[in-house]
C-alpha cells in the first residue's frame, strides 16, 4: 500500500513526465513518460513495481496523456497533493506555492519570459484541476532558488528601462536541482549550514552551473532564457551578440530561425555534427573521432571557465557537485574539468572517478579540493514540497 501518495507533473511542450512518491518512505512508487503528445505516434511509457510497459496513445495531447494516468492511479490509492515543475516563475514567485487563481495568473503573467514552457506547465495544472478538483496542487519553479541572486548578478549591462519595463534580466533554471544537490552536499560533506560556498554543474541535456553560499543561490550561468551560459546538449550556451546580426546578413535568416538554430542544432550537435548524447560523442571520440573528441574538450573548457567565474562570487569553495546525466555518469568529463581546475586546487582521484565517488560520492585524491557526485532528485524535491506545504503539520519518516 503506498501511504500518502504525491503525484509530480513535469508537463512540456510534446512531453509529460509523471512520477508517484510514498511519502513516508520517499519511495518513487510509479514514474512514466508521454511522448509526442498531439502526433499519431504519441506514447505512454510507464513503470511501477513490475516491468516497464508501453501504450499508444494515437493523437492524444496533453490531457489524454493525463487521463491515461488518471487510470494508472487506481491502485496507488488517494492522492494528497499534485506538485507541478514550473519553468519560470519571473520576479513573481520565490518559492513554491499553493496553485490557486492568483497563482495560475502569476505563471499566466511570466509566459512571455518562457513562452514554449509555461503555457505548457498550465496546460498540466488545468487538466489535473479538471480531473482531481479536490486535491491541492503546487507549483515549483525552475527559477525560484535564484531569486536570491545579487541585482549585480542578475542585471545585463544593457538600458536600465529594459529591465524596470519588461523585467529583462538573468533568472536561472535548474534551481530545484541545484537546491537538492547543495543541501545534499553540506549533509554528506558535514559542513556547516551557516557558513560554506559549494559550486553546483547540472550537466543534462541543459546544463547550468550555480554558486552557492550558506544554502543560498549567489551566482548562476544560464540567464532570461535557458540558452544562455555552458555548452549544452543542443543548445549553444553564451556567444557573441553580434552573431545574430552576422548570421542574419550573411545567411538572410530570420532572427527566430537564429534562436531556433542556437537553442536545437548547437551545443554538443552542432560542434561534433554526429550527436547530442555525451554517450555517443564518448565513444566516438574513444573510437578516433576528431569532431566528437573536441566537441567534448569545448563542453569541459567552457564548463571549467564557468566554474572559475562562479567562484568570484564565494568567500570559500568547499566542494564541486557533479550532477545530472552526464554529471553523474561521464567520468572522462568530470576529470577533464577538473585537470583544467589546478589553481582552485583540484585534483581528480581516477579510481575513485571511475566508481562515480566514494561512500559520500568524493572522487578527489586525498588532501585536494574536493569534488563529489551526487545524483540528483528533482522530482523528489517537487514531491516534497507540495507534500510539506499542503500538509504542514506532517514529517516525512
Ligand atoms: P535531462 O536534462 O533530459 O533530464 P539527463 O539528466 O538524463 O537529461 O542527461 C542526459 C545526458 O546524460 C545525455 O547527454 C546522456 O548522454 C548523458 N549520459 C547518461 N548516461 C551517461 C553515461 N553513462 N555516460 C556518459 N553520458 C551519459
Amino acid at each position: 500500500m503506498v501511504r500518502s501518495p504525491v503525484l509530480v507533473i513535469n508537463s512540456g511542450s510534446s512531453s509529460l513526465k509523471f512520477s508517484v512518491f510514498d511519502m513516508h518512505t520517499g519511495r518513487e512508487v510509479l514514474a512514466g513518460l508521454a511522448e509526442r503528445l498531439g502526433s499519431p505516434e504519441a506514447l505512454m511509457s510507464w513503470q511501477g513495481e513490475g516491468a516497464k510497459q508501453h501504450r499508444a496513445i494515437p493523437d492524444q495531447g496533453h490531457d489524454g496523456a493525463l487521463r491515461e494516468v488518471h487510470s494508472l492511479l487506481d491502485d496507488v490509492g488517494t492522492l494528497v497533493a499534485i506538485g507541478h515543475r514550473v519553468v519560470h516563475g519571473g520576479e513573481a514567485f520565490s518559492g513554491s506555492v499553493v496553485i490557486d487563481e492568483a497563482v495560475i495568473e502569476g505563471i499566466e503573467g511570466c509566459a512571455s519570459l518562457a513562452p514554449l514552457h509555461n503555457p505548457a506547465n498550465l496546460l498540466g495544472i488545468r487538466a489535473m484541476q479538471r480531473l482531481y478538483p479536490s486535491v491541492p496542487q503546487v507549483a515549483v519553479f525552475d527559477t525560484a532558488f535564484h531569486q536570491s541572486l545579487a541585482p549585480e548578478a542578475y542585471l545585463y549591462a544593457i538600458p536600465i528601462r529594459l529591465y524596470r519595463e519588461q523585467r529583462v534580466r538573468r533568472y536561472g533554471f535548474h534551481g530545484t536541482s541545484h537546491q537538492y544537490v547543495a543541501g545534499e552536499a553540506v549533509h554528506r560533506l558535514e559542513l556547516d549550514p551557516q557558513d560554506h560556498g559549494l559550486i553546483t554543474a547540472h550537466l543534462g541535456n541543459g546544463c547550468s552551473a550555480a554558486a552557492i553560499h550558506n544554502g543560498r543561490s549567489v551566482d548562476t550561468t544560464m540567464g532570461m532564457t535557458p540558452l544562455e551560459g555552458l555548452v549544452m546538449g543542443t543548445r549553444s550556451g553564451d556567444v557573441d551578440p553580434g552573431l545574430h546580426e552576422f548570421l542574419a546578413e550573411k545567411l538572410g535568416l530570420t532572427l527566430a530561425e537564429i534562436t531556433a538554430m542556437l537553442n536545437r542544432e548547437s551545443g554538443l550537435l552542432g560542434l561534433s555534427a554526429l550527436s547530442n548524447d555525451m554517450r555517443t560523442l564518448t565513444e566516438a571520440a574513444q573510437s578516433g573521432n576528431g569532431d566528437a573528441q573536441r566537441a567534448i574538450e569545448v563542453f569541459c573548457f567552457r564548463l571549467a571557465r564557468q566554474i572559475g567565474a562562479l567562484a568570484a562570487s564565494l568567500p570559500r569553495l568547499d566542494a564541486l557537485v557533479f550532477t545530472g546525466g552526464i554529471g553523474e555518469n561521464a567520468a572522462p568529463v568530470r576529470e577533464q574539468v577538473l585537470k583544467r581546475l589546478p589553481l582552485f586546487g583540484f585534483e581528480c582521484d581516477t579510481a575513485l572517478n571511475n566508481q562515480h565517488g566514494d561512500d559520500r560520492g568524493r572522487i578527489n585524491a586525498p588532501g585536494t579540493t574536493t569534488a563529489v557526485v551526487i545524483p540528483t532528485r528533482e522530482e523528489w524535491m517537487i514531491a516534497n514540497d507540495a507534500f510539506q506545504l499542503t500538509h504542514p503539520s506532517s514529517g516525512v519518516e
